[in-house]
This record gives C-alpha cells, structure tokens and sequence, in this order.
C-alpha cells in the first residue's frame, strides 16, 4: 500500500528528562545495535495537550493540532494516515511500541554494565525489545496508521506495566542486579511515571480520543532464550496474544503460519493474564462511559479490539522476514469484519 502523506511530529523535550541529580554521562558507547541518530531524529516525539486532544474527535484532525504540553519527549509518535485532509472514514489502526528503544534521559546510564552472560544490559532485550520500534512502525505504515511507542528504555520505567507491579522498575534481569535501579526511592519511581509512564499513557488515551481507532495492535519481541524455560520451548517466531478477541488473533497466526512465520496464540505468554496491560487500557472503554469495564474474563462493552505480537527478536532484527511478517499481519487485519 503506497503512503501518500506521513506525518512528523517536532521534537521537543520533556523538561522533567533533564534531571540533574547525576552529572550527564557519556552516552553508551555500544552503538552498533543501537538506534542511529538518523534513525531517532527521524523518530519525532510529542506530548498531548488533553484539553485540546478530546475536544478534537474528527478524524481530519492533524495530530500536530493535539499541542504540546505533556510529555514532550517521553513518546514517539508517527502519523501514517493518508487521509487526514479528506472526509473519508478510514479506519485507523493504532500501534502501540511498549518497549521501543534502549535510550535513557538525559542524566541517566548503563554504566557499561555488563550482566553475568557477557551481554552488555543496554544491547539485552531487558533493555527492550529489538527490532520491535522498526516492526511497529512497518505495520502502522501498511495500514495507513498511527505509531505511539515509548522513546525510553523499559528498565527507566516500564510502560507495560501497571503502577503497583514490581518490574515497574525493573532491579534485577535474571540473576543480575540493574545498578541503575538499585536501592531506587520511591520518590525516583514517582519522577519516572511523571516523566515517561504517565505521558506515554496519556497519549494513547489522547490519540485514541481524536482518531477513534478501530483497534489496537500492540508489537514487542521476545528473547529465543529466557532464564526461566519452564515457561516452554521457544522453538516459533511469533506470539500472537489476546485477552478477549480469539478470532482475530487466530486469523492473525493464520495468515503467519501461511507466509512461513511458525506462529503460536497467546505464547510465549498470554495474553489472559495481565501482560497486555497497556493494549487492553488503549482498547478499554473510558472511565465514566456507561458500558463499565464489565467482568473478569469478560469484555467489557465499549472496547475495542485490542492484539499484542511478540517476534522472536533474532528473526525480527532480518528486514526481510518483517516484510514477510509485516504483509501477512496487514492482510489479516484488512481482511477482517474490521475493515
Ligand atoms: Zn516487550
């Protein structure tokens, strides 16, 4: 599908980033598998202007028009929309990126840690999800979507967790201590989710408020090997989650299967058990309509679709199997009773 418009939003840092309380340190200088800085000039981030946000429910709104007052630089945000000057009613599919890049704010380091496997904590999939920021942004492209994506390393906070979780700010990766975040204070934590975890979260609400999405397909990858294999073999390339909507992901593993990507539902993990906290709080109904969030176990009414993929991250780094990847998730989806 040809993109006719993409849409950059500036770049502009949240001043909460700029935190003094440690004297700037060099930048990692591991950068081979890091982000280029082409690559996240190219990845332009903004914070929402709520007020304005929901007030803006038309989906000709250009997401520039949604302000800038909260969470500049905490969210990366790319507008694939082809036909925001037109009334046609496209639907619009939202990509959400959880655990995007391994960059930290400004006064924020690795430290060169390395954890006891050699690896160094910044390169690891503790420190994100490899390749995922360049999966997400291909699928919102095929579909003419928008990309919301966090543009910090889950190991500063993670925005796929809910607020009382103990890897919300993750200490340990396996058997290794996260120096960064050891003996952390309360009050640090508070910082964090006022820095990145709340403004990534708001924006998704602000997003979803202006654009009325028609689902939510949130993309992460996940490590061929993990400490704890009990949880099984990890012997496929993709998981396809879901809390509620079976169909679709089973038509989503499908159309995998068939493009020669061995795809799995609900692993390595599932989707039943709480780990699509961000994609089911984009999907959910908003506080105060009257469907309610309804019961465990049931959807609520009011939601709408909500998917969350895991690529094996080894097999997501080659471009050439996300393209196959990408095709095949795009065509599930435009195939479906959604579009
Ligand atoms: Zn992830």
């Amino acid at each position: 599908m040809m993109l006719n418009v993409q849409t950059w939003l500036k770049v502009a840092k949240h001043p909460n980033l700029t935190l003094n309380r440690n004297p700037p340190v060099a930048k990692n200088s591991h950068k081979m598998h890091r982000l280029s800085q082409n690559q996240l000039k190219a990845m332009h981030r903004f914070g929402s202007d709520l007020t304005m946000a929901l007030g803006l429910r038309a989906r000709g709104v250009h997401l520039e028009a949604l302000g800038m007052s909260v969470g500049k630089g905490a969210v990366i945000v790319r507008d694939f929309r082809s036909n925001i000057n037109n009334d046609k009613q496209t639907p619009v599919l939202l990509v959400t990126a959880e655990h995007a890049t391994n960059e930290l704010p400004t006064g924020y380091s690795f430290k060169e840690q390395e954890l006891s496997t050699g690896e160094f904590l910044a390169e690891s999939h503790w420190a994100y999800d490899p390749g995922s920021l360049h999966a997400a942004s291909e699928i919102a492209a095929a579909a003419q979507g928008v990309l919301v994506a966090a543009a910090y390393s889950r190991l500063y906070i993670d925005p796929n967790r809910p607020l009382p979780s103990d890897t919300l700010v993750r200490q340990h990766c396996g058997s290794d201590i996260v120096a960064m975040n050891a003996c952390i204070e309360p009050t640090e934590v508070a910082a964090r989710v006022d820095a990145v975890w709340s403004p990534f979260h708001l924006c998704l609400g602000a997003v979803k408020a202006a654009l009325g999405p028609t689902a939510v397909l949130s993309i992460h990858s996940f490590n061929p090997t993990y400490p704890d294999m009990t949880l099984g073999s990890r012997d496929f390339e993709v998981g396809v989650l879901n809390t509620f909507d079976s169909n679709l992901a089973i038509n989503i593993c499908s159309a995998l299967n068939l493009a020669g990507c061995p795809s799995k539902i609900n692993k390595p993990y599932s989707g039943k058990e709480g780990i699509m906290f961000s994609a089911e709080g984009a999907a959910g109904p908003r506080i105060g309509s009257k469907s309610g969030y309804g019961s465990p176990g049931i959807a609520p009414s009011g939601r709408i679709p909500a998917i969350m993929l895991e690529f094996r991250n080894d097999v997501c780094k080659d471009p050439a199997w996300r393209k196959r990847a990408v095709t095949a998730v795009w065509a599930a989806f435009e195939s479906s009773p959604l579009y």
